[in-house]
């Protein structure tokens, strides 16, 4: 019996394939068009797909095939340079195409038909006060005022309708009575810039450094722009973008987070004069969906976004913009493995437009691509301003007095900077109070029952915490095994440096940034705006204040403690480390004030700490890739793991000693595979990880074997009770 033709069709599911549906009833069929969406029912879910082929025939029984439900659009959602975009990114990565697409949709077109004006629209309160005398006879309009009134910066019609139905009439009343505001559409980002500022004139080495790049604004290139901390890269970005956006073209800036939007893009728009769209993850949805419009329609010539902006559909896009290439948050670690610095250069090279790549520490991936010359060097030694940058020195904690993980060395040099009423800031990348909770007595301590590793002990709210899992619970008065009252904390994290240091400056206005103290939306922005208005003359913080952050009144940077960094075992942690103390310590004097940067250290004399110190992050890097080179290790090969996650150790074992006998015959010289090993982290949530390692001498022969080998696994038994992803390119090994 001949087959109906059929639509295959790509769904959000982690499977490596498409689907093949029967077209929905009375739908001419040759008019249906690839790239569409539809709704299709899916075991017991409905889910909304993408039309990736039409077929005359399928090879499934036609009682087998199911029909669709809905087609969703006339036109496809993505043009084509877009698609080829996504689907190479599903290839590459060696990703289920279905979620790649997935993801490179608007939030509101993963469910709705479209993008509606309405949708678009956001509810804003007109006031902060509360309005219980003026509403308490109108408890519903109450309740949608006071849910808006917890959202400043807005809500849209459907996150409305997620906590309250039928609102709608209780918010036009508060309209009505201008409670409430609604903005519609363009006004909601595209609102005019505030004021216009003056074009810095570049200095000479920027000018050099625009006219190299500019010189090639009309083709495919990447520009690596290695430029030290504060030395004017931005203006370099500002630059090239204006004749970018002046020839009608767009701009994309990527930025590693969030937390540095806000600065950049007040700079953008003040020095542009264009308004400029936002895209990261604390957008809503209808926010989310605008940038996506303003983005297709060119209505918009400047996004600033966070790393899933890389698929946004442009319309005309004509400059990347990569700031801290570097920075390990362009790789996406769970979801979608890849790194949008890497699909941002494929993209670049699609368009034939220009990349830049922008960071005071450059990765090693993209210092040997210069090598290569794939990439070219363009270089920013000097900072812009007066301010030199600071030389680290080292402190010494051996046989030291250290009490809380503060040398008196650190403690007096903060005393003296306090007294010039300067800010001073402290880094250590651990939260918490302290990382092991231990006893005295007979040696016992918290561990997470579900992961190997301890509990983390707040002493705010007594209680201990895995930072894996995030189990927690009430910290213990006694040994649980012995019954010992003789606890103690072990080490010290951001939370009992925080807690000495009132001690000993009481009058001193301090104040913490890491995840534990930044959880809630916009807190992180408020609190750095606030130490940019000097409110806190003390700063403590994690990993967070390293990433390009301008705080012109710090002159004082204490690093507490890399002893860590320094021992780890991932052959990344070199590189990670110099770049942190690098970055750190661009955060000091970036005024007209002279800045010093404080290590601490037990391993003063570590050879590449030294090197660093030295002789700078360059030299340093010369070192490290010559390493790498003797080990065969990235950039000088290419990696791919293959995880495996399960609640019995021996089935990943097996899972992987399996799919590695069945990857083995197809492996070429060149190619060499290790494992099963545990991750470093072997038990997490009750879950045991190991991985396979692959290692190749090129980035093709890993190319020519993944869709089989991705076959291979998802076709094992085994697989339905492993859990297993690949990754490829990855950037912790552990
Ligand atoms: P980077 O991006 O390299 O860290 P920025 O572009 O933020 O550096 O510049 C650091 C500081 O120097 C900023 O305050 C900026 O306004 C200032 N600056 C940069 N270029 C110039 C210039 N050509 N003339 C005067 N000031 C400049
Ligand atoms: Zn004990
Ligand atoms: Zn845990």
């Amino acid at each position: 019996m001949p087959t109906p033709p059929v639509l295959k069709i790509a769904l959000p599911v982690p499977l490596y394939q498409h689907f093949e549906y029967r077209p929905p009833q009375g739908v001419d069929f040759d008019r249906i068009q690839t790239g569409v969406r539809v709704r299709v029912p899916f075991g017991r879910r409905i889910l909304t797909g993408i039309v990736v082929e039409k077929c005359p025939g399928s090879s499934l029984a036609p009682d087998k095939l199911k029909t669709v439900l809905e087609i969703l659009d006339t036109k496809p959602v993505f043009d084509p340079a877009l698609k080829k975009l996504l689907f190479w990114v599903a290839r590459y990565y060696q990703q289920p195409p279905g979620e790649v697409l997935n993801a490179a949709l608007p939030k509101v077109l993963r469910k709705q038909r479209q993008i509606s004006t309405d949708s678009n629209a956001i509810y804003r309160a007109c006031t902060k006060n509360s309005v219980e005398q003026l509403l308490h006879r109108a408890p519903r309009q109450r309740q949608v005022f006071e849910l808006i009134r917890a959202h400043p910066a807005g809500l849209t019609a459907d996150e409305i309708a997620a906590k309250i139905s039928h609102w709608r009439p209780f918010v036009r009343t508060l309209i009505a009575k201008n409670l409430v505001q609604k903005i519609t559409d363009r006004e909601v980002s595209i609102k005019a810039p505030r004021a216009v500022a003056e074009s810095l004139t570049l200095n000479q080495e920027q000018r050099h450094a625009y006219e190299q790049i500019h010189r090639k604004i009309d083709q495919f290139g990447v520009h690596l722009l290695a430029g030290v901390t504060g030395s004017g890269k931005t203006e370099v970005y500002l630059a090239l973008a204006q004749d970018v956006i002046g020839r009608g073209k767009q701009v994309l800036v990527l930025v590693p987070e969030i937390g540095l939007t806000p600065q950049l893009v007040q700079r953008i728009e003040t020095r542009l004069n264009v308004p400029v769209a936002l895209m990261h993850s604390d957008l809503s949805a209808g926010e989310g969906a605008q940038t996506w419009l303003q983005a297709s329609t060119g209505q918009v010539s400047i996004v600033v976004g966070t790393r899933s902006a890389i698929f946004l559909p442009f319309r005309n896009l004509g400059l990347i913009v990569v700031d801290e290439e570097h920075d390990l948050s362009f790789k996406q670690q769970e979801g979608i493995l890849y790194s949008a610095r890497d699909v941002a250069v494929y993209r670049a090279k699609q368009l034939s437009v220009p990349i830049v790549l922008g960071s005071a520490t450059p990765s090693l991936e993209s210092q040997h691509n210069v090598r290569l010359g794939h990439y070219q060097n363009v270089t920013l030694s000097k900072r812009a301003k007066l301010a030199k940058i600071p030389k680290v020195k080292l402190i010494d904690l051996r046989s030291k007095q250290v009490k809380d993980g503060l040398s008196s060395e650190l403690l007096q040099a903060i005393e003296a900077e306090l007294k010039q009423k300067h800010q001073i800031l402290l880094f250590l990348n651990r939260r918490g109070f302290a990382p092991v909770l231990l006893c005295h007595d007979c040696a016992w301590t918290a561990e997470c029952v579900r992961c190997d590793s301890h509990m983390v002990f707040y002493k705010d709210q007594d209680i201990v915490k895995c930072h894996h899992c995030l189990k927690q619970e009430k910290a213990p008065t006694r040994c649980p095994q012995c019954g010992s009252e003789n606890l103690m904390f072990l080490g010290e994290g951001t939370q009992r440096i925080e807690n000495r240091l009132k001690k000993i400056f009481p009058d001193t206005a301090m104040i913490r940034i890491d995840r534990d103290s930044t959880r809630k939306k916009h807190t992180l922005q408020d609190k750095l705006e606030e130490v940019r208005r000097g409110k806190y003359q003390i700063i403590i913080g994690t990993q967070m204040l390293a990433k390009g952050h301008d705080f012109p009144n710090v002159t004082l940077v204490g690093i507490l403690n890399v002893d860590h960094g320094l021992l780890s075992s991932d052959f990344r942690a070199s590189e990670r480390l110099a770049q942190l103390i690098v970055q750190v310590s661009g955060r000091a004097g970036r005024s007209e004030s002279r800045g010093r940067v404080l290590l601490q250290t037990h391993q003063p004399e570590h050879p590449l700490l030294n090197r660093l110190l030295m002789h700078g992050y360059q030299d340093f890097s010369k070192e490290v890739l010559w390493q790498r080179e003797r080990c065969a290790l990235p950039p000088y090969s290419f990696m791919l793991l293959v995880r495996a996650r399960a609640h019995q150790q021996n089935l990943t074992y097996q899972f992987l000693r399996e799919i590695k006998s069945l990857m083995l015959p197809s492996t070429s010289s060149g190619l060499n595979l290790f494992g099963p090993i545990p991750a470093s982290l072997e038990r997490k949530a009750g879950m045991y990880q190991s991985q396979l390692v692959v290692i190749a001498t090129s980035r093709t022969a890993i190319q020519a074997q993944l869709p089989d080998w991705a076959a291979i696994m998802q076709q094992h038994p085994l697989s339905k009770r492993v859990r297993w992803n690949i990754e490829v390119d990855p950037l912790e090994t552990g």
